[in-house]
């Protein structure tokens, strides 16, 4: 099963992730995961990656591409994966058509208000990747991951000025990228303005609508 996640900065994509890597055991694979990493290792790709990512802008599409076809070549990725953060343009989109066959494509619908809320108080984790919000899904411990207990931190581009541009360049790529995958009859859109947990169960709300549109694929 091979599934992109499309989604606006802050849509919830990385957090459905997580959830579903588990449902599905199949890997989550995100290309500013990646780039992240490569800027923690500082390799060569790291560096002239950043520069880009800390101001909210893409990163050369030849960068990209390398990183996330040698992410696509390991053992887990042979039966699926969950790609988030590619393609982000339809250009983009054309080449990925050629690596691998898609079988669907889910998109989450969220208004810039929502975004900048939610982005505000996202915490990541340094071990394993999960995603917390100080306001709406704080941590048991403040600053300490629940799963793996390793140090949670904050993007350095998640400031107001970068999450706006972030969201302005997704508003104006996303048109060609539907349409391009409405043709092929695999989009699937799920709105993704409320909440993303429940408080009382802390089941992810939309949840139920996702499995239940995966399993018709
Ligand atoms: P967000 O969706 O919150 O902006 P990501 O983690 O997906 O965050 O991406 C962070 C940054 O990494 C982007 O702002 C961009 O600079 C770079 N990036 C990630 N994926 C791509 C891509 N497919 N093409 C170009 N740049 C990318
Ligand atoms: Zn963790």
């Amino acid at each position: 099963m091979k599934i992109i996640l499309l989604g606006a900065p802050g849509a919830g994509k990385g957090v459905y992730a997580s959830r579903l890597k588990k449902t599905y055991g199949i890997p989550h694979i995100s290309t500013g995961d990646l780039l992240r990493k490569a800027i923690r290792d500082k390799t060569e790709t790291g560096l002239n990656a950043k520069t880009y990512m800390d101001n909210g802008e893409f990163v050369p599409d030849e960068i990209i591409i390398d990183l996330l076809k040698e992410r696509l070549e390991q053992e887990d990725a042979q039966n699926g994966m969950l790609l988030d953060g590619f393609p982000r343009t339809i250009e983009q989109a054309k080449i990925l058509d050629e690596i691998i066959k898609i079988s669907a494509v889910l998109k989450f619908d969220t208004k810039q208000e929502v975004v900048l809320r939610r982005l505000g108080g996202r915490l990541i984790c340094k071990g394993c990747g999960e995603i917390f919000n100080s306001h709406k899904l704080p941590p048991k411990q403040e600053g300490i991951c629940d799963h793996c207990e390793e140090e949670l931190y904050q993007r350095s581009d998640d400031t107001e000025e970068t999450i706006t541009k972030r969201f302005k360049t997704y508003e104006d790529q996303i048109n060609p990228l539907e349409e391009h995958y409405k043709n092929k009859d695999i989009l699937y859109s799920i709105d993704s303005n409320t909440d993303l947990i429940c408080p009382e169960c802390t089941v992810l709300n939309e949840c139920k609508k996702i499995l239940d549109t995966i399993s018709k694929i």
